[in-house]
């Protein structure tokens, strides 16, 4: 960088996170379009910052992991000396690799230089071909509609976050899906538009370009690669079924390979804290009931979760009428959509929730805080919240990623379960994750249940086991450890930093799934796949990890299969290739 370059150019601090209209974006249209980029590629910055850097309309945001140029979006929300760029592979340019032997990424909390500049936005195009895309095209069809029979299907599971919404009504005429009763904004686009974007064939690159294959020749192919790799990676897993998820699990025996799901990227430092100290739970009914606090600490419902403040929050229960006798507080280093709703909204610098966690303890036990301000937060402010939390008849915590993906990972989560442990000392109160994709949850239990470990298992010398900061997808990619790549269900390519990413141009890359991904264009076989929840029957895990059984509300398209009967048949080509008896 030149020396007028360093002078126009101020350090900052990068958060990324989940927004309403990225969720929107790439349900209603695909994570190829423009909506998906004029959702994801913008910077949030303070206006104070805007105006002492002389920024027209956009910026170059730039550290040690790449560079990009994006529109910049006035926010008071983000406190001055930060940035916000929603997730999405913008700002895994400049995602931090290092995991801190957790397997997560750092995607908050990264340092960054910004800069005005004159320069081109950069376009997704520019991002892949960066990233070593093997090829960019991609042919994205609408699954034929064809209205008919008319039927309303009641008390259907919406199939996107982790909220696993279990109310919604969905009117179909033939296979066109007309209405969604209940379901949030998100849940609406996907439920509309299941049938547009989709991958409707099997594809095999072929001379660096795809070539459409019949499906038996394409998991032919996927089988090949599997039994030839020494090493594969098999991902994703936390938008399908548990039944795809136990298929995973075989397949990475049988391979010797590893087999990994999204936590890695979300809550997966929490799995390692609940096995370090254990976790005081409830389920939504119980918050709904007897909850009189309701904390969200490092997440925001209104635009992850977007139903979840209306189901669990303001909704009456049995023993407290709900909102009017339920306070809520909201942690978090920016004001987001949920702080506004708050009773309480409580600041912190980014980073220091292990701090703010740490004199709660003591202020719980009526332990003297020396310091003026804890991680930004005036003394005062710790007491009252810890009056509120010792007082109160039943407390409920939610936290988000602002705990998982900051400096101190598991640990965050560890001093956070230790609070919640010595509150029921003095009251009633339980901690859950938020969890994001819908399923996620479920591939943790999948994965606990058939192995003994939460994620990240390793099956190189025949048995499980999971070495952390070593067998992580985020590792093994970054490290360059594996040799082939099993993609289910999932978009790493939209999730993980540049250094992983890099990777997959690599090595042979199979994705089964039912739209277009960014990481199609980075895969050698391509299977499609219809989508649990809509298409097919299956079971998935709540984020209070009570098992619901999602339904069918209309049939695939021809020829596609649900992910498990994929999976199915790739397990058994792949015994056969390995002369494996059923
Ligand atoms: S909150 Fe989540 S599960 Fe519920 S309807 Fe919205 S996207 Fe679906």
């Amino acid at each position: 960088m030149s020396k007028t370059e360093l002078e126009k150019a101020k350090a900052f601090v990068l958060n990324t996170g989940r927004s309403l209209m990225q969720g929107i974006s790439m349900e209603e249209e695909s994570k190829w379009s423009k909506k998906y980029f004029d959702a994801v590629a913008v910077v949030e910055m303070n206006p104070i910052d805007i105006s002492s850097l002389g920024v027209r309309d956009r910026v170059k945001v730039y550290n040690e992991h790449g560079s990009i140029v994006l529109r910049v979006k006035p926010s008071n929300n983000v406190p001055p000396g930060t940035i916000f760029i929603p997730m999405g592979p913008w700002a895994n340019m400049l995602t931090d690799p290092e995991t801190d032997g957790t397997g997560m990424p750092r995607l908050k909390g990264v340092n960054v230089f910004v800069e005005p500049t004159d320069e081109p936005l950069t376009k997704l195009i520019d991002l892949l071909k960066a990233l070593g895309a093997k090829q960019l095209e991609v042919y994205m069809e609408d699954a034929p509609l064809k209205t008919g029979d008319k039927k309303v299907v009641e008390n259907v599971v919406c199939p996107f976050c982790g909220d696993l919404c279990d109310h919604l009504t969905i009117e179909v005429d033939g296979n066109k899906v007309v209405r969604n009763i209940g379901g949030c904004a998100i849940s609406s686009a996907k439920f509309l538009n299941y049938h547009r974007h989709r991958i409707l064939r099997p594809y095999i690159r072929e001379q660096g370009r795809l070539v459409e294959v019949d499906l038996d020749k394409a998991i032919d192919a996927a089988a090949d690669i599997l039994a030839e790799s020494k090493y594969p990676l098999i991902f994703g897993l936390a938008s399908t079924d548990v039944e795809t998820n136990r298929y995973a699990v075989e397949l990475a025996e049988l391979t010797h390979g590893v087999v990994d799901n999204t936590s890695v990227f979300c809550h997966g430092p929490t799995a390692l804290a609940v096995q370090e100290v254990g976790a005081v739970r409830y389920t939504f009914g119980v918050a709904v009931h007897l909850a009189d606090l309701v904390i969200f600490w490092g997440c925001n419902p209104l635009e992850a979760h977007p139903n979840h403040v209306a189901r669990v929050v303001m909704r009456e229960g049995r023993f407290v009428r709900g909102r009017k006798e339920r306070k809520i507080v909201v942690v978090d280093a920016r004001r987001t959509p949920t702080a506004n709703l708050a009773d309480l909204f409580i600041q912190i610098e980014p980073g220091r929730d292990y701090e703010l966690l740490t004199a709660l303890r003591m202020a719980i036990r009526d332990l003297d805080i020396e310091a003026p301000t804890v991680a930004g937060v005036p003394r005062d402010k710790v007491v009252e919240l810890a009056e509120m939390m010792r007082t109160t008849k039943y407390g409920v915590i939610f936290f988000g990623l602002g705990l998982t993906m900051t400096g101190a990972k598991y640990k965050n989560i560890v001093a956070a379960i230790k609070l919640v442990q010595e509150l029921n000392e003095w009251t009633k109160f339980g901690i859950l994750p938020m969890r994001g994709h819908y399923n996620v949850a479920g591939s943790n239990q999948v994965s606990l249940w058939t192995t003994g470990y939460p994620y990240a298992v390793d099956y190189a010398r025949g048995f499980p086991r999971m070495i952390i900061g070593m067998t992580s997808a985020t590792d093994l990619l970054s490290n360059g450890d594996v040799d082939a790549a099993l993609i289910i269900a999932s978009d790493p390519v939209a999730h993980l930093p540049r250094k992983a990413v890099e990777h997959l141009s690599k090595i042979p890359v199979i994705v089964i799934d039912a739209k277009w991904s960014l990481t199609t264009a980075f895969a050698d076989v391509i299977i499609p796949g219809a989508y649990v929840g809509i298409e097919c029957e299956g079971s998935a895990y709540r984020l209070d990890e009570v098992p619901i059984r999602l339904k069918k509300v209309v049939d695939p398209p021809p020829c596609i299969l649900c992910d498990s009967e994929v999976l199915r048949k790739l397990v058994e080509k792949v015994k056969a290739k390995k002369g494996v008896s059923s």
